[in-house]
């Protein structure tokens, strides 16, 4: 395979993390990821098929992507997801960032796929308030997708999104499931997003959540390296790992190596970035390989070196959280 100069931004970050979203839909809906009036499902016709999926992300492995995120929406409905997962897998480490209900049916099939890992979202441990918040009563069919997905030898990791008067009481029991399950678990900073009732006051700061966690077991740091997305610490006397995501109130753009792809197949350079070109859309055209990664290469030096602060936030105009695929 013919490799091609790396995708390097105007600020000299190299990007080498592909996240793509497979599809708009969802059976949850998350008070803090989708709008409460829900949003129009992208239609069938304009998410990318399977083969331009396939294509485009083989183009990103040429373009020096070492490794690829599935994400949605729920990325687990799309018929499709296990042989993307199958074939990309023999390229670059694939994981899968999904809200777990399909896990006891699919576990096994992941590994045999090849799937380098997967992230379960999982807010509360206490079934009424994972109900409140996803507006589904899948908590069991969720934890059982879990012990699913530990038992088929997949690496599994479990966010959480912290909210102020919801579910910041529980960290300590995060902690403790953690240890139980020996698995890691990343508390995440509330984002602002299109219609998802995001207000400042909602946002725990993760020295507040880490000052929790640390009230519940003792704690050490990990190594990590520049494009960590979270700080990670060892819990003492176990396997389990902490992390915590601070998106809101100690970004890490510095060393931002994301690169995204919506359902449509739009470049996002950025969470808070409106997308850009439909690389669906050039590969509809029949356009040159070397106009699409020109292309990318044009929508990448348009990246920004951080996000503002949070203020200004709350005015971009910007996707939901359920149309960007986390
Ligand atoms: N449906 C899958 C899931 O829930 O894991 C994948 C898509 S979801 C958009 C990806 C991640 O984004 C989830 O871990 C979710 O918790 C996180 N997320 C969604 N809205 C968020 C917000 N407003 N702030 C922080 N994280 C958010
Ligand atoms: Fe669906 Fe995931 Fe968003 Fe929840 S966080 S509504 S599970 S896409
Ligand atoms: Fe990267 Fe944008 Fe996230 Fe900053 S806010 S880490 S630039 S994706």
């Amino acid at each position: 395979m013919e490799t091609l100069a790396p995708l390097v931004d105007r600020f000299g970050r190299p990007h080498d993390y592909l996240r793509v979203s497979l599809t708009d839909r969802c059976g949850f809906r998350c008070r803090y990821c989708m709008p409460d009036e829900g949003v129009e499902w992208t239609p069938q016709d304009q998410l990318m098929t399977t083969d331009e999926i396939l294509h485009l992300c083989r183009l990103f492995v040429r373009l020096g992507i070492k490794r690829i995120r599935l994400t949605g929406g729920e990325p687990t409905l799309r018929r499709d997801y296990m042989d993307i997962v199958h074939e990309l897998s023999g390229l670059v480490p694939v994981q899968i960032t999904t809200n777990g209900t399909t896990l006891v049916r699919d576990a096994l099939a992941l590994a045999d796929a090849g799937l380098a890992g997967v992230n379960v979202s999982c807010d509360s441990l206490q079934r009424d308030r994972f109900a409140d918040i996803t507006q589904r009563d899948a908590l069991p069919e969720v934890m059982a997708g879990i012990a699913a997905a530990q038992s088929a030898g997949l690496m599994v990791k479990v966010n959480a999104v912290v909210i102020r008067g919801f579910n910041d009481d529980e960290v300590g029991d995060f902690v403790r499931f953690a240890v139980e399950r020996g698995i890691e678990v990343r508390f995440i900073e509330f984002m602002p997003f299109l219609g998802n009732n995001w207000k400042a006051d909602s946002v725990v700061p993760a020295r507040e959540i880490r000052e929790s966690a640390h009230r519940a077991a003792a704690l050490t740091p990990l190594p990590g390296t520049p494009s960590d997305v979270a700080t990670d610490f060892a819990v003492e006397g176990s396997r389990a790992v902490v992390g915590f995501i601070s998106s809101v109130t100690e970004s890490f753009c510095s060393g931002c190596n994301r690169i995204r792809l919506t359902a449509e197949g739009k470049v996002k350079t950025c969470l808070f970035l409106p997308p850009r070109t439909s690389l669906r859309d050039l590969l509809r055209q029949g356009a040159d390989e070397s106009d699409i990664v020109q292309s990318i290469r044009d929508d990448l030096s348009t990246k920004w070196e951080g996000h503002p602060s949070m203020k200004s936030w709350t005015q971009r105009d910007n996707l939901s959280m359920v149309q960007i695929g986390g």
